[in-house]
């Protein structure tokens, strides 16, 4: 029985390590949402549009096509053909995708296509919206959460390893900048779904989080298989 799980919460609080983990264990897909703003907002950038402008932006939106594809290191996203897994995780595009994400015309579209690539279930998705919006009706749906100075100092770690030399207190700014914008602009903002699990990450091991993911995720598998709904379907 496959089902949908939406992970969502604020930045950087370990979704994608979790999303990733989740899904290999399940032997289900795998969509990081937020690579694709960040690649929107790459092509942006680089193609210096202007975010005042509806015209400038609904010009790029019809230049530029996202996807995923998977390599042995994992998935890597492409824009226009080419694999920008690397760029759209640089500082630039982390201290203007949240401004880009804010965008409706560019949620509509990122939207479509990730409604598309859930179609057949089978999907751990992780972003901001996807338990609220993107798959409003997903068996699981988990909230993480983290303390901010944790979350900064993970953030602060990984950058360093990639060799990004960068200030602690820059890499905290832009979190706490991208978690305003991100819950509080007009449309679909960072909210808990209802219905979701939250599940606060500060002081569990990668593993710990993992299991715990794991068991409610079994959970929502089994009652779906005895849900009689689909066994009228
Ligand atoms: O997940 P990540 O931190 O890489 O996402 C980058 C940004 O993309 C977020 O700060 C947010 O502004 C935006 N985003 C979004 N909706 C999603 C996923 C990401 O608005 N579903």
């Amino acid at each position: 029985m496959k089902i949908t799980i939406a992970i969502d919460g604020f930045s950087s609080c370990g979704k994608s390590a979790l999303a990733k983990a989740l899904a290999k264990e399940l032997g289900y897909g795998y969509v990081d949402s937020g690579a694709m703003y960040r690649a929107v907002t790459l092509y942006f950038l680089n193609t210096g549009v202007d975010l005042e402008n509806p015209e400038s932006v609904h010009e790029a939106m019809e230049h530029l096509e996202i996807h995923f594809e998977n390599a042995g290191s994992g998935n890597r996203t492409f824009l226009n053909g080419e694999d920008v897994e690397n760029e759209i995780r640089q500082m630039r595009v982390s201290e203007m995708v949240s401004p880009v994400a804010a965008i409706s015309e560019v949620r509509r579209a990122m939207v479509k296509q990730q409604q598309k690539i859930g179609k057949k279930k089978a999907i751990v998705m992780d972003g901001r919206d996807i338990g609220t919006v993107v798959f409003p009706d997903a068996e699981l749906k988990i909230f993480l959460t983290a303390d901010p100075k944790i979350r900064a100092q993970r953030r602060y770690d990984e950058l360093q390893a990639k060799g990004q030399m960068i200030e602690f207190e820059e890499v905290e700014k832009n979190l706490r900048e991208r978690d305003h914008i991100d819950s509080t602009r007009a449309d679909s903002p960072l909210r808990q779904a209802e219905d979701a699990r939250v599940l606060d990450n500060s002081y569990l091991t990668p593993q710990a989080q993992l299991d715990i993911a794991l068991e409610w995720a079994l959970e929502a598998i089994r009652l779906k298989t005895k849900s009689p709904r689909d066994f009228a379907s």
